[in-house]
């Protein structure tokens, strides 16, 4: 029997997507929302191990220069030139704009654009801008504190809903409704995931609420913290609880841990009241948290 080699990166169900992500700290980090085809960071490593699926990449959001998350990036441009697939695919690269070091990276490859075999536009984004990538799709940057200058993305998807206004109706008064106005439902843009790459969530100007949020666990406890540019769990445990979250990621797992220990800190800590499902993304491992403390 022809065997297949176990896939180096990981999938999991986000609110209806499919998400492929690897998450190592200081190795590789990258999760590419499959049917949109947007990723966040295209960490060192990333296109080996998506091969034939870095062709469903047509958004590349990159939070920052670091090489586990934008050290893939030449890589992924060869491999798009060189592997089978559509190479006629435009990408569209969005960077913080102002990244001394993003900035040099994409003035080599705009230089060597000629040989690239597909068209590669470069967007640099400022804090606040709101990208329509597409009709349903939308992304907006945010700024955070790292190392140079550093962006977080927040994506919008347009999703058919039912007016909250419209929570208390009867049966009959829906009917009507319809009867009258066609279909009572409404696109409104829902914020459905917020990535910050290596830096903290900013606990202002956040829509709530977001309904899939990717948290840096780089260090659990803020005593373990050597930059303070990063946020420890245990703070955003601490502000969250007063959040609607509905579904967190830890994500960029310090190599410090053990997958055990961060979940042992993570459902044990008393200020955990993240209402909904929370699970730690892990190299190519998705391991669901347990919940305890929840609703207390
Ligand atoms: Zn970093
Ligand atoms: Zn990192």
């Amino acid at each position: 029997m022809k065997t297949q080699p176990p896939l180096l990166y990981g999938t999991v169900a986000v609110k209806g997507l499919s998400l492929d992500f690897y998450s190592r700290a200081l190795l590789c980090n990258f999760y590419l929302l499959c049917g949109p085809g947007i990723m966040f960071d295209c960490g060192d490593g990333a296109a080996p191990m998506l091969e034939q699926r870095i062709f469903k990449v047509k958004h590349l959001f990159l939070s920052h220069h670091h090489v586990d998350h934008a050290g893939g990036l030449p890589g992924m441009l060869y491999a798009r030139n060189t592997l089978p697939g559509d190479k006629e695919k435009p990408l569209h690269i969005y960077y913080p704009g102002g990244n001394g070091f993003l900035a040099e990276q994409v003035a080599f490859f705009a230089n060597t654009g000629p040989e690239l075999g597909f068209p590669v536009y470069y967007h640099p984004l400022q804090p606040g801008q709101k990208v329509a990538v597409d009709a349903r799709y939308q992304v907006q940057a945010y700024a955070v504190e790292h190392e140079d200058i550093c962006l977080a993305y927040l994506l919008y998807e347009q999703r058919r809903q039912w007016p909250t206004a419209y929570a208390a109706l009867s049966a009959e008064q829906i009917k009507r409704h319809k009867t009258n106005s066609g279909s009572a439902y409404q696109d409104v843009d829902v914020p459905i995931v917020f990535y910050s790459g290596d830096m903290a969530v900013p606990c202002d100007g956040l829509p709530q609420p977001v309904v899939t949020v990717l948290v840096d666990s780089t260090f659990l406890s803020a005593r373990d913290r050597m930059f303070t540019s990063h946020l420890a769990v245990e703070e955003f445990l601490n502000w969250a609880g007063a959040t609607r979250f509905q579904d967190v990621l830890y994500v960029h797992l310090s190599r410090r841990y053990t997958p055990d220990e961060a979940i042992a800190f993570i459902a044990g800590h008393g200020q955990n009241r993240i209402p909904g499902s929370q699970r730690l993304l892990w190299a190519n491992r998705c391991i669901p948290i347990p919940q305890t403390g929840k609703g207390a």
